[in-house]
């Protein structure tokens, strides 16, 4: 059953993907009504109503219940038992199933290797006594990273041996983490897609990403990487998703390494390294979201124009001001997005901007002189 525009839908969490799906939902004709916490929600700014509760809060939860047509999410963390009582009374995409798995890296990592689909060698660390023996199976170098609550490189430790590994795991408050053998990348790729209720599913062009300090940097569209290798990412990705029986938009990170693929991790939501999307495809991966979670035909995801994407982190508002937009916005062709973010921190997402041009080349060193433009205070 289609759920055509005027009704209702429930987004879970509020932050920037929440922000952008409910732009493209309003658009198309939708109400969004945005669970989140925080005050400052960027998507509760620019929703129909903004439900600042806690995730678990019974009043916010009867409210979405009894407003919406359909429930969706922005983010991982949400627990799994309040998307199973959503569940009950109206659709829930992606469903619990499926997050549970993404949010936990060892249940995610252990699935994937379950179904055959490939991924850096690790060892799961429970307790102390994993230590030692983790580090057999996972010789050095190595990267340690907690099972849930992680994001943009945070919760990872570099593990060069055996102190590095008790210092990480003691840092890490002693929570369950994999312990990822470090590969060496010849070049990141990923994989957005959306699969429909009746198991239909598009994908969006291959992005090559570039990740600095953990946090992903650029999204490069079409990846310069050999078609064959984006032709396997692409079947493997609809082969992920249709074991988790997904539905929804959800994003696939590949490593490239020794010219093979493995899966890094699977994000049961619209991606950062899709953010291309926006200006560059016939559909973008948020109208994707709207049209999956409503059982509408999904867009199409055509390639209009070469794109990179650059995100912007809160190290250009130098002492709290933001950068000089002129340098930016004196391109016809550089779209800028920005997401209400109340305040801007090192390392915080504050948005992006996506360069078109005619070849990628050209749209990669505009890109790079523009980052630096708005990296120099003037
Ligand atoms: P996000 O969720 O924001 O993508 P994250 O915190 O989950 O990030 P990962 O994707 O695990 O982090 O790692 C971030 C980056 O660190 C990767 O994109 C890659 O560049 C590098 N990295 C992570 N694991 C490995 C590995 N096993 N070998 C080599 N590089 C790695
Ligand atoms: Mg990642």
């Amino acid at each position: 059953m289609m759920i055509l525009p005027g009704a209702t839908l429930g987004m879970l969490g509020g932050g920037q993907l929440g922000r952008m799906f409910t732009v493209a939902a309003r658009n198309m004709g939708y109400e969004v009504v945005v669970l989140d916490p925080d005050p400052h929600s960027p998507a509760g700014k620019l929703a129909t109503e903004h439900l600042c509760a806690a995730y678990d809060d019974a009043a916010a939860l009867t409210r979405l219940e009894q407003t919406c047509a359909a429930i969706t999410t922005e983010f991982e963390n949400i627990p799994a038992a309040i998307l199973e009582t959503l569940a009950a009374n109206l659709p829930v995409r992606p469903g619990a199933r499926a997050v549970t798995i993404t949010q936990d890296r060892s249940h995610e990592k252990t699935f994937l290797r379950d179904n055959g689909f490939p991924t850096a060698p690790f060892a799961i660390i429970r307790a102390d006594a994993d230590l030692t023996p983790a580090l057999t199976t996972i010789p050095a170098p190595a990267i340690l990273k907690v099972s849930r609550f992680g994001y943009d490189g945070k919760g990872q430790y570099s593990v060069a041996g055996e102190p590095d590994l008790k210092n990480g795991w003691a840092a890490l408050g002693g929570n369950e983490c994999v312990l990822e053998q470090r590969v060496p990348l010849d070049a990141e790729i990923s994989v957005v897609l959306a699969r429909s209720a009746n198991g239909e599913t598009v994908t969006f062009p291959v992005g090559e990403n570039s990740h600095v300090n953990g946090i992903l940097d650029v999204s490069i569209v079409p990846a310069r990487v050999d078609a064959k290798l984006c032709q396997q990412a692409v079947d493997m990705a609809i082969g992920i998703a249709d074991a988790l029986e997904y539905v929804g938009v959800m994003a696939v990170e590949f490593f490239v390494s020794g010219g093979k693929l493995l899966v890094n991790e699977i994000a049961p939501r619209p991606h950062n390294s899709g953010h291309y999307t926006l200006d560059a495809t016939a559909t973008s991966q948020f109208e994707q979201q709207v049209r999956a979670v409503c059982g509408l035909p999904l867009g199409d995801t055509r390639l209009l124009s070469p794109v990179v994407m650059v995100n912007m982190l809160g190290d250009l508002w130098h002492g709290g001001r933001p950068p000089k937009w002129e340098k930016l916005l004196s391109h016809p062709n550089v779209k800028l997005h920005l997401y209400g973010k109340h305040e801007a921190r090192p390392g915080r997402k504050m948005g992006h901007f996506n360069v078109l041009a005619d070849k990628v080349e050209s749209a990669l060193d505009l890109a790079r002189s523009i980052q630096q433009q708005l990296s120099t205070p003037d």
